[in-house]
């Protein structure tokens, strides 16, 4: 799951990323100006949301600052629309600069678009309390205890994990691990192998710590 930074004084607008942002599955961190993001970047961060006109500084420095220290992804988002702002934003290493009001949807394919060229390896991995997922190795393990799965374990298990945050239909989970040039799954094989991959992962079956029914709805990894 990746984490995204916001700096951004305009308590409105912050508020909104920070919803939209959550809601699309992303840790969101906020910051309403150029001293608190600096303060809250540490390693855990994977994308900075960065405005230019912070109430105790220059977005453009801050830019500076945190390219200075690190290579975690910049996109400016900023009312400032001349060509010498957005050139001194990518002189100062910016992945991408938007001009405000941009829409939330547009938004988060940018967002996308910038986490998609991360070296790959950055977020090789998954973990949620004592579970891990080792993305390139399909190696998973709980409480350091390699669990030995299926293949279809493994995809049910990985596809929650790269939507953790939200609620995956039996429909869209059979679409995607036993999509088999369309042809039908009786769903007892779904409630079989998901029955099997809790008996490899959960700590205790009957009421399972990661992959959680929300009932009517679905199944999530993780609270929901
Ligand atoms: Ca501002």
């Amino acid at each position: 799951m990746y984490t995204i930074l916001i700096i951004e004084d305009d308590l409105a607008l912050n508020e909104a990323l920070r919803q939209m942002l959550s809601h699309g599955g992303y840790n969101v961190r906020s910051a309403f100006s150029a001293t608190e993001g600096i303060g809250l970047l540490d390693g855990s961060i994977d994308l900075v949301l960065l405005d230019i006109g912070l109430p105790d500084g220059d977005g453009l420095k801050v830019g500076k600052e945190i390219r200075g220290n690190t290579r975690v992804p910049i996109i400016f988002l900023t009312a400032k629309d001349d060509e010498e702002d957005i050139v001194t934003a990518f002189d100062c290493g910016a992945d991408d600069y938007l001009v405000k009001p941009v829409s939330l949807i547009v938004l988060e394919k940018h967002i996308k678009a910038v986490l998609r060229r991360l070296p790959a390896g950055d977020k090789g991995f998954f973990q949620y309390k004592g579970l891990v997922i080792h993305y390139d190795a399909k190696r998973v393990t709980v409480n350091e205890e390699a669990a030995r799965l299926s293949p279809k374990e493994y995809l049910l298990l990985e596809l929650l994990a790269r939507n953790r945050g939200k609620v995956m239909t039996k429909t869209m989970i059979l679409e995607q691990v036993w999509d088999d040039m369309g042809s039908f799954v009786e769903e007892n094989t779904f409630n079989v192998t998901l029955s099997r991959l809790r008996k490899k992962i959960e700590p205790d079956v009957t009421r399972p710590t990661y992959i959680r029914n929300v009932f009517g709805l679905g199944y999530t990894l993780g609270e929901w």
